[in-house]
């Protein structure tokens, strides 16, 4: 059931980035924990699915041909190759979360960000997180079990590009404290919601307000 003022308002669909390794996916899963208005966008992706991960909830895994016939019927609001793969956000769910006042995260690369800015920029608020050093990117990418070596190594040349980006994001973010970090995305999201183009009913609220104010103003003439 989506809160007073979810229902009076437009989603906003949050984009959060940032290399691999930078801490992204742990504040989205706080932050899917802690706010009961928000809701993961589930993309689809041509790539192999990782042992940790549940079709359906992390992506949905699908082929290259099924992939190439969503693009082309139009059911992806964005879509992106990333490390060889193909990755697509599903248009319908999303357009429905807007509508209902419901808000998206949105784990996409900056291809996926930049095509949605074209299309949908006043619905977007976007994050880019970076890593308070190289060094500590790296030890977060080990400690990830399920990539290999050569794997981390192209997670880490893809981080040069990504990295070079930040201007193309709203909201950036060093994570240097994960508490810290986490608060400053509530923040950003909670002024994202009140933000006076997604206040569907501030106009007839306000129009009200005056014509009150005019009977006032008449009355006491
Ligand atoms: P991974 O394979 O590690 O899950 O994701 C690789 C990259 O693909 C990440 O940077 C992630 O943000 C990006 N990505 C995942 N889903 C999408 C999507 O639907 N669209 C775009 N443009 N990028 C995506």
């Amino acid at each position: 059931m989506p809160s007073e003022t979810s229902r009076t308002r437009r989603g906003v669909m949050l984009i959060i980035a940032s290399p691999s390794g930078a801490g992204k996916s742990t504040l989205a899963r706080l932050l899917l924990q802690t706010d009961k208005d928000i809701t993961m966008s589930v993309s689809v992706t041509t790539r192999q699915r990782r042992a940790s991960e549940v079709d359906g909830v992390h992506y949905r895994f699908i082929t290259v041909r099924d992939f190439e016939l969503m693009r082309e019927r139009g059911e992806l609001l964005e879509h992106a190759e990333v490390h060889g793969n193909f990755y697509g956000t599903p248009r319908a769910p999303v357009e429905q979360a807007l509508e209902d006042g419901r808000d998206v995260l949105f784990d996409i690369d900056v291809q996926g960000t930049l095509q949605l800015y074209e299309t949908m920029r006043p619905d977007v608020a976007s994050v880019f997180i970076l890593p308070p050093s190289i060094a500590e990117l790296e030890k977060r990418l080990a400690r990830r079990a399920e990539d290999d070596h050569a794997t981390i190594r192209r997670r880490l040349k893809t981080a040069l590009g990504e990295i070079a980006r930040w201007r193309d994001y709203d909201y950036v973010l060093v994570n240097d404290d994960l508490e810290r970090t986490f608060h400053d995305l509530e923040a950003i999201l909670k002024a994202e919601r009140v933000r006076r183009t997604r206040r569907e009913n501030l106009a007839p609220l306000v129009d009200g307000l005056v014509g009150d104010l005019e009977t006032v103003l008449a009355s006491e003439a």
